[in-house]
């Protein structure tokens, strides 16, 4: 009968219920996940084109969901940012980047920038400047190698953002804009912040070497950086082509699976000692 299959087969209930429910059980789950800390951090290098080196690392975290396995951001940093957990995992990844900096560190690799994603909330959190620079003292970090990635949308207020770019700038640290282009912050207002950093978004990159507009924004986007002293970084490059083009138009930096995918600490380190022969 209908309420029996209504049991087995969870697509017969109105697609609603079945959303929420799948959401209160995903959102039950991270409370546990983020007591038991079942999240871990993969980390993806970023390289200047001019030198071959690796100029920093940035941190992406993943969760080991005991039962659904590894899964990536995308299906679980939206929901935190929801209902506010991303504070705390927010916090818990900053510390464990930091803290595997400095265990590179000790373990005598060069001194890599370590990048890592704000979320909108945290950006918002109050004492935000002050909680990472508690951060930065208690695992040791020198502030200059930890870099901030917001989004444009974090600026929108710019009253705000001024502020608060001003205050993390205060303890050291350094600033980028991630998925650069995707957003609305005209290029003008970028003048009005203390920002070290452009990353290209990799949707700009993807089909660069194509002869679309895309190979335009990219010239753009880099020239303007450098008239504005801006570093900048092309993400998601996958291809001989596109670091051609990149170096053509002196683009410093790319981040992409050409160089490796993201990877845990340990297969990391191992990639960056063969890359050196340490
Ligand atoms: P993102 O900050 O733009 O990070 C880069 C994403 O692009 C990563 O996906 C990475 O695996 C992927 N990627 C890197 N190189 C390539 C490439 O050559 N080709 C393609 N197709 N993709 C590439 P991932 O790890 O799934 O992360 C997705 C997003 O989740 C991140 O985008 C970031 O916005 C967010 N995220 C990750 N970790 C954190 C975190 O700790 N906190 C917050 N708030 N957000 C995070
Ligand atoms: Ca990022
Ligand atoms: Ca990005
Ligand atoms: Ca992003």
């Amino acid at each position: 009968n209908a309420k029996m299959h209504r049991n087995e087969y969870s697509s017969y209930e109105p697609e609603m219920n079945r959303k929420s429910h799948d959401r209160l059980r995903l959102e039950s789950d991270l409370r546990r996940a983020i007591e038991q800390e079942q999240f871990t951090l993969a980390y993806q290098p970023l390289i200047n084109l001019n030198t071959g080196k690796v100029v920093g690392v940035e941190a992406l975290v993943r969760w080991h969901h005991p039962q659904r396995g590894l899964l990536p951001p995308g299906d679980f940093i939206p929901l935190t940012e929801e209902n506010g957990l991303i504070l705390q995992l927010g916090e818990w990844v900053l510390k464990a980047a930091c803290k595997q900096n400095v265990a590179w560190q000790n373990a005598g690799l060069p001194p890599m920038m370590m990048s890592v994603n704000l979320s909108m909330r945290q950006f918002r959190q109050h004492q935000l400047a002050e909680r990472i620079k508690g951060i930065l003292d208690q695992t040791g970090m020198p502030p200059k190698y930890l870099e901030l990635e917001i989004t444009e949308s974090m600026t929108s207020d710019v009253e705000f953002a001024s502020d608060m770019l001003a205050s993390l700038k205060e303890i050291g640290v350094q600033i980028s804009i991630d998925d650069f282009g995707t957003g609305y912050s005209s290029l003008i207002s970028l003048k009005r912040f203390p920002i070290d950093k452009l990353k290209i978004d990799r949707s700009f990159v993807g089909d660069l070497t194509q002869g679309g507009s895309d190979a335009a924004i990219v010239s753009t986007i880099t020239s303007m950086a450098k008239n504005l002293k801006l570093k900048v970084t092309a993400e998601g490059v996958e291809n001989d082509e596109q670091i051609q083009f990149l170096r053509e138009r002196n683009c410093e930096e790319a981040q992409g699976f050409y160089f490796t995918k993201p990877i845990p600490a340990n297969l990391f380190e191992n990639w960056y000692r063969h890359r050196y022969q340490m």
